[in-house]
């Protein structure tokens, strides 16, 4: 079967009464999301929601009637994170519909600084991060964009998911689990009767998802998303039900790859700055991204700016390990490798 095999339009049964449904995305690096209709009751709740595009909508709409159900028997929306791929198609069937959406709470101040015309405050921290060039180029693809169309994609939850939350559908419980990592308020699905983790981005079977790609970027992101991978891994092992790629038999084989994968990330992080690269741009340039190991000078805007932030996630974790320090020199954050005290002198 081919790698994307996944991506293939359709309604895919993965478990008794639980729909994979693939809808396209308008960027082909990622290629699809997976939407999961679980059955309940006289209606669907789904999982995650897809991005707010006629296209999708048309599939979507298509696949459910394949399974004998309307967009109108969608009575509840949960949803694994804000970025637009998961969350904004629920925003405007909502509005058609009625269905009740939920998220989780750690999105409040990504959502609000979208819905005060914010969304550009991510600038400053590619300045600080030494890619002022990177801000500047990404105005600019803004200033074609009509603001007032992007704010409409987005609107308030009807319901924050705080903590650690069981929610009681007709025939399962579905149990959300706060796994902020890659946006502050990403929570995974666990049906724990079925062996079941609807996992949204924070485990993806073959890439690894982007840390802290959001307006109000955490404190520590990658930490963050270390700890969220070490919770999910001591939970019993089941089913990864992803939103990027095609189901997987366990989430333990994958979450230990990832734990494995930014540890080796971590490791040419420091060696970089141990062989005088000093920001995370200038770090940045001297890794290989993704699996194909591209050159930085060979990525995409947007993938330029993933790449940045993603070094910038490591070499604060690096800092918080010791490895590091940092200071903020002209607005641009400078790493520099501690060396410990000569013993004995
Ligand atoms: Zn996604």
């Amino acid at each position: 079967m081919s790698k994307h095999a996944w991506i293939e339009p359709g309604a895919f049964e993965v478990a008794p009464g639980v729909h994979r449904i693939p809808l396209p995305l308008p960027m082909d690096g990622l290629r699809a999301v997976n939407v999961y209709a679980v059955e309940d009751g006289d209606g669907l709740v789904l999982i995650d929601s897809g991005w707010a595009l006629d296209e999708a909508r048309k599939q979507l709409e298509k696949a459910l009637d394949d399974i004998g159900f309307g967009l109108e028997q969608v009575h509840r929306f949960l949803v694994t994170h804000l970025h637009r791929d998961h969350y904004t198609m629920a925003v405007v069937l909502r509005k058609l519909f009625g269905a009740k959406v939920s998220l989780g709470i750690g999105e409040q101040p990504t959502l609000n600084a979208i819905l005060n015309g914010e969304g550009e405050r991510h600038l400053a921290d590619l300045v600080r991060w030494g890619a002022a060039d990177l801000a500047d180029e990404l105005r600019g693809a803004y200033r074609g964009q009509d603001a007032a169309e992007s704010l409409r994609l987005y609107d308030q939850p009807d319901e924050w998911l705080e903590g650690t939350t069981d929610i009681a559908l007709h025939e399962r419980v579905l149990r959300a689990v706060p796994t902020p990592g890659h946006t502050n308020g990403h929570v995974v699905y666990v049906d724990a009767a079925e062996q079941l983790m609807f996992a949204g981005d924070h485990v993806l079977p073959h890439i690894t998802p982007s840390i802290g790609f959001e307006t109000a970027r955490a404190e520590l992101p990658l930490g963050d998303y270390l700890d969220s991978l070490r919770l999910v891994r001591s939970f019993p092992d089941m089913r990864l039900l992803p939103a990027h790629g095609p189901v997987a038999p366990s989430v333990h084989h994958r979450v230990d790859e990832l734990l494995q994968h930014h540890e080796d990330r971590l490791g040419a992080t420091l060696a970089a700055v141990q062989g005088g690269e000093h920001t995370a741009r200038e770090v940045a340039e001297k890794l290989g991204w993704t699996s194909r190991q591209r050159a930085y000078k060979d990525l995409n805007l947007f993938d330029r700016i993933l790449a940045v932030g993603e070094t910038n996630a490591h070499l604060d974790v690096l800092v918080v390990r010791g490895e590091l320090a940092s200071s903020l020199v002209d607005g641009v954050l400078q790493y520099e490798v501690v060396r410990p005290a000569a013993a004995g002198r």
